[in-house]
């Protein structure tokens, strides 16, 4: 593992690998791109889907007190007077006189640890502190709202006005009801989806760390009231274990409790699984008691009934809700940096490249964009057309690079790189025996396997 000290070129090697290997790219990147947003890639894509999959497979799949739905992203306005996000979903907002550049008071007050360069002391006071760029004095703070305003319709006045959704929470409150009639959950259940969620952010940045423009896995989960305490608990390790399971190492997370005063309106208790970011360690995934607010909120304001009536007890109450709310974007950034692994000097003895660095990216298999490549020794037949067979065959199943190009070495550290778990060589002695060469990226060991036995073993070592 990198020391904290060499962690901030971790970032730009990060990036620098993305952009290269395409798993990001800067959005709109031909006009000069566009408020810190990020396109993915071809490999970015597939880490993202699998990143997702990971998630419902272990939020909804396998659990039989949760389901996933998919709500609209435009939201009846109404719906952001009841969360409390129109009137209180703001951050401090400060200018510089001088430089005109602008920053998150909190992010100020929190130094470093914010991602802000040169605060090594933290200031009590906002008045202390002196623009980070340029030295120049700062305005008074002043509230501004994350919300991104549009309008509903070819009228632009303040009746047609919607936001898009900041959090896709909301979407699974005002369903509630809906889903509690369409199926047959009974308290405690969850409601769990992912999409994208949009917030005015004042100072994006690290990379898609923060972004205006992201994607949030989140589930609801509506429990009796009186067992909230229990089921954060739940909630809260969970997510610990999501992240070690698929890969992530223990020592680069821990969990962080919000004091009363960073507490949202909404909520009785937030606790943040952290992860050690290369500026220092930040929020992953938020775990919020959130009580009864939205529901009862909700109801006022639609004068709905928004209650719960257990059928056995007959006992009505309105649930309180435990959400574990974690972004996917940072998640990705998570599994990216956390499986960077640089290796001085090489792990292959036996190529012409003994002296390079390798970079190999250890992507738990279930995640890894590729699971396998298939490599011919030969561009030539018969080993063209055996390898070609063997990706059909593979095709469909799992998302298979073929790559005839180059020497075998500067092959498997092309898939090094991207996180491909298994190289798969077809060699002289293919045609012969029907057995390919199967090479581990993390041990590098070797294996001869034979063809129609790839396609079983794969699924066994790349599903979760
Ligand atoms: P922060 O304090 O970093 O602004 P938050 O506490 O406002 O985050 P939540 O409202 O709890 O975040 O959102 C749940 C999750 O969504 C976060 O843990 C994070 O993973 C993700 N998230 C929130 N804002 C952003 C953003 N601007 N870009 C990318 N991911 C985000």
């Amino acid at each position: 593992m990198a020391d904290i000290e060499t962690r901030p070129e971790l970032m730009e090697k990060i990036v620098a690998l993305a952009k290269r290997r395409g798993f990001l790219y800067p959005g709109s990147e031909i006009y000069g791109g566009v408020g810190s947003t990020y396109d993915y890639g071809p490999l970015g894509a597939l880490l993202k889907m699998n990143v997702k999959q990971a998630w419902w497979k272990s939020v909804v799949e396998r659990r039989d007190d949760v389901v996933g739905i998919d709500s609209a992203i435009i939201m009846h306005p109404k719906t952001w007077e009841a969360s409390g996000h129109l009137q209180g979903f703001t951050d401090p907002l400060v200018d510089c006189k001088g430089c005109r550049k602008r920053f998150r008071a909190d992010h100020l007050l929190e130094g470093e640890s914010a991602g802000m360069p040169g605060l090594k002391e933290r200031p009590k006071d906002i008045k202390e502190v002196r623009c980070p760029e340029c030295g120049g004095e700062l305005t008074d703070v002043r509230q501004f709202n994350l919300m991104f305003k549009t309008f509903m319709g070819p009228v632009e006045d303040e009746a047609a006005a919607t936001y898009l959704r900041p959090e896709t929470a909301q979407g699974i409150f005002v369903n509630f009801a809906n889903v509690l009639q369409t199926s047959r959950l009974r308290v405690p259940f969850g409601i769990a989806q992912m999409g994208k969620s949009f917030r005015n952010e004042i100072t994006p940045g690290n990379f898609i760390f923060r972004t205006r423009e992201f994607e949030q896995m989140e589930m609801e989960y509506f429990v009796k009231p009186g067992t909230d305490e229990e089921w954060f608990e739940f909630w809260k390790g969970f997510m610990m274990d999501w992240f070690v399971s698929l890969g992530v190492k223990e020592e680069n997370l821990r969990f962080q409790e919000h004091d009363k005063e960073e507490l949202s309106h909404y909520s009785k208790r937030t606790v943040d699984l952290e992860y050690r970011f290369p500026w220092g360690w930040a929020e992953l995934w938020g775990c919020a008691n959130r009580t009864d607010f939205d529901l009862k909120q909700h109801a006022a304001l639609s004068g709905k009934d928004l209650s719960y009536r257990d059928p056995v007890t007959g006992e009505s109450y309105v649930p309180y809700v435990v959400e574990p709310a974690l972004g996917t974007d940072r998640a990705v950034l998570t599994f990216l940096l956390d499986a960077y692994e640089e290796i001085e000097g090489g792990r292959t003895t036996t190529t012409e490249s003994v002296k390079e660095v390798e970079t190999v990216l250890r992507l738990h298999p279930a995640l890894a964009p590729v699971k396998a490549a298939i490599l011919p020794l030969s561009k030539k037949e018969p080993l063209a057309a055996l390898a070609r067979e063997i990706r059909d065959s593979l095709a469909g199943r799992h998302s298979v690079q073929y790559d005839d190009t180059g020497s075998i070495g500067r092959r498997y550290r092309r898939q090094d790189e991207i996180g491909t778990p298994y190289c798969i060589t077809v060699d002289f002695d293919t045609p012969q025996d029907r057995k390919v060469t199967v090479r581990d990226r993390d041990t590098m060991e070797q294996e001869r396997v034979p063809i129609d036995d790839l396609g079983p073993m794969l699924a066994e070592k790349v599903g979760i």
